[in-house]
């Protein structure tokens, strides 16, 4: 009988070659020095500034507890305007941190927060913005960056979807006051679970660091009411393997992206995300509308899981029409977000994809 192949998911970690790894970790039943800002931790924030282009920089053990810590430490109050087209981590950071969000309608052609409906939003009450680079495409961070300015508003990118790029060779990690990256395991770089927060202001390195440890300054001395968002060694070690591979990663990554182009591109009824000029790009995910197609989203989600291919409807729902949010928001008023979010499927997409299956993909979505 022949063999059925594995199940195709929508990501795969990458896993750096297992003795380097065992190399790195074995250390640690020496030292016994297993977190807490160890040497291991220490060496991947410097790579990770170095990479990143980030004046400073902060680990964690994991994006979304970065993402709350970044409200946290920039002292917002009231109102954050934030795009209902993203994973459910940037709105719950705001309301965790006792914050209300402001959904913002978001463009049409990139999906990111359109800066055209946000100051109808801005009251008294708002205090910052959080757009979110919505499958490694930009916002209009330039745009977004003269509004804040205006109404003295804070700006926290959600960048868990744009590790390493840049925007006319300026990296993702120089925006605004702040921007939080994930290492989470179906991330283009992971560290199993994990983030960092990178920023400019050295004022705010003191508050980050102390309120992902507990506000502990030294031994004597709390300042903050903090938690505990330490990344561990363990963490720290897969990071600094994957960083070695992270220009193949990418590369593979771009082979995949241009092969789903070549065969889904110019399809009436198919969108793809458009390549805007000047981005270096990571290739985080191959997301595909499907709007005046012979078949509708779900049905090519269908035909892909019944033959062992599992795409994903990220971002569906939005955000707004969640059960614990629902009450308090319409999805109606995020038209375009709505829109997107029913007919957005988001194909397969990792390092070691084989192009073959990128074919089969292909063919089902055309068939
Ligand atoms: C992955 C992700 C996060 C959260 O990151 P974790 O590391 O899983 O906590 C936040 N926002 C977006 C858009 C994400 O994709």
């Amino acid at each position: 009988m022949e063999k059925r192949r594995e199940p195709v998911r929508v990501a795969r970690s990458s896993m750096p070659p297992f003795e380097e790894y065992a190399d790195m970790i074995k250390k640690l039943w020496d030292s016994r020095w297993l977190t807490n800002m160890g040497e291991l931790h220490h060496q991947l924030e410097e790579q990770l500034k170095e990479y990143l282009g980030a004046s400073h920089l902060s680990l964690f053990v994991n994006g979304h507890m970065a993402l709350e810590t970044a409200l946290r430490a920039l002292g917002l109050t009231g109102e954050v305007i934030t795009t209902p087209f993203t994973f459910a981590s940037t709105a719950h950071a705001i309301v965790q941190n006792g914050l209300t969000p402001v959904f913002c309608d978001i463009r049409p052609d990139n999906y990111t927060l359109d800066p055209e409906k946000l100051e109808a939003l801005i009251t008294d009450k708002t205090s910052a913005i959080l757009p979110v680079h919505v499958y490694g495409n930009f916002c209009d961070v330039e745009k977004i960056q003269e509004i804040a300015r205006r109404h003295h508003l804070k700006v926290i990118y959600d960048a868990a979807h744009a590790f390493g790029e840049e925007l006319q060779g300026i990296g993702a990690a120089r925006f605004g006051d702040a921007s939080m990256f994930s290492f989470h395991a179906t991330k283009v770089f992971h560290t199993i679970e994990g983030g960092a927060l990178a920023f400019h202001d050295l004022e705010l390195e003191q508050r980050v660091n102390g309120l992902k440890n507990f506000g502990i300054m030294d031994e004597e001395t709390v300042t903050l009411v903090g938690g505990n968002g330490k990344m561990n060694e363990f963490q720290a070690a897969m990071g600094l393997c994957n960083l070695k591979y992270i220009g193949q990663e990418i590369e593979k990554r771009r082979c995949i992206d241009r092969r789903y182009r070549e065969r889904l591109e110019g399809t009436k009824g198919i969108t793809l995300c458009k390549e805007e000029p000047g981005i270096k790009r990571n290739y985080a995910y191959m997301p595909v509308v499907f709007e005046g197609y012979k078949k509708s989203r779900d049905q090519v989600a269908a035909q892909l899981e019944a033959a062992g291919i599992y795409p994903r409807k990220y971002f569906y729902p939005c955000v707004n029409a969640y059960a614990c949010y629902q009450d308090r928001y319409k999805q109606e008023d995020t038209p375009v977000a709505q829109r997107i979010s029913m007919n957005v499927l988001t194909l397969p997409m990792y390092a070691d994809l084989p192009l073959d299956t990128v074919d089969e993909i292909c063919d089902i979505v055309l068939g």
